[in-house]
């Protein structure tokens, strides 16, 4: 059981995400818990103020520090070694998301993920309540919202009873350092283009052997800088992925 707890100042944002596909499903089932909060509930002011100016002048607002850090220790107590809450900003400036990180994250107990806006949060923020901060990748967003979700549905998948079956995840991009081949359906021929005869064969090993060559070969012309070559997807996950798509429904 994986608990979340998202801090943004656009809640409203997070709705149909968490009710449908397979973050809704992994809710219903108790797997997931993701609660999302107001920031300005932790304001003290008339207005709820939640940004203001930034010192030394510039364009846009930066988000306040003592909404953030209250809102952060009443949800994850005080930073330090006694804190068993892992939280996370997202900003430009953190860490590369990938999936190892992912994994290890829905790994954890509890996370609190901080939302930032306009031009970002006080520093202190970042200096006396957060333990990690994360970036998506190497472009600007006007805030953490998106990053949460995304992080959210990369995790929810991970979580032992969400995909219905274990080996799911295991041929799946980045597992081993390889990006997945490429997948058909019906029809077997489309305008003219084939699916490759050894996926029609019924022959379980040629398909599987094939699967390796085609993810090693997408890996090797597309994402030469993943660590190619070193090959872990074998013909144990080569099937259940079929299972898994249906139960999303
Ligand atoms: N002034 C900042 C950008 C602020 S964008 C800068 O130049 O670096 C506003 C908020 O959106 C950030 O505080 C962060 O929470 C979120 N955000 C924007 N891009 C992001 C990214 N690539 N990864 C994670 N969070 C991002």
């Amino acid at each position: 059981m994986l608990r979340v707890d998202v801090i943004t100042i656009f809640p409203g944002l997070f709705g149909p995400f968490l009710e449908e596909a397979f973050v809704g499903v992994a809710r219903r089932r108790g797997i997931l818990e993701v609660s999302v909060h107001n920031l300005r509930d932790w304001t003290t002011d008339r207005h709820r103020t939640v940004d203001d100016s930034p010192y030394g002048g510039g364009p846009g607002m930066v988000l306040k520090p003592e909404p953030l850090v209250a809102a952060i220790e009443s949800l994850a107590g005080p930073k330090g070694d006694e804190r068993r809450t892992q939280v996370i900003l997202f900003s430009p400036q953190g860490g590369r998301l990938d999936q190892d990180r992912v994994a290890a994250l829905a790994r954890t107990p509890r996370l609190v993920l901080v939302c930032g806006r306009y031009e970002g949060v006080d520093q202190r923020v970042v200096d006396l309540a957060v333990d990690e901060e994360l970036s998506i990748g190497d472009y600007v967003l006007s805030g953490g919202e998106l990053p949460a979700m995304t992080l959210i549905e990369a995790m929810t998948r991970l979580l032992p009873g969400v995909l219905g079956n274990p080996e799911s995840t295991s041929m799946e991009s980045f597992e081993g350092g390889l990006l997945e081949g490429p997948h058909y359906t019906r029809p077997a021929t489309f305008r003219g283009h084939s699916v490759p005869e050894v996926l029609r064969s019924g022959d379980h090993a040629a398909v599987a052997r094939w699967r390796v060559d085609a993810a090693q070969r997408a890996t090797r012309d597309r994402r030469p800088d993943l660590r190619a070559g070193c090959a872990t997807k074998d013909s144990a996950g080569a099937q259940p992925k079929r299972r898994r798509e249906r139960q999303e429904r």
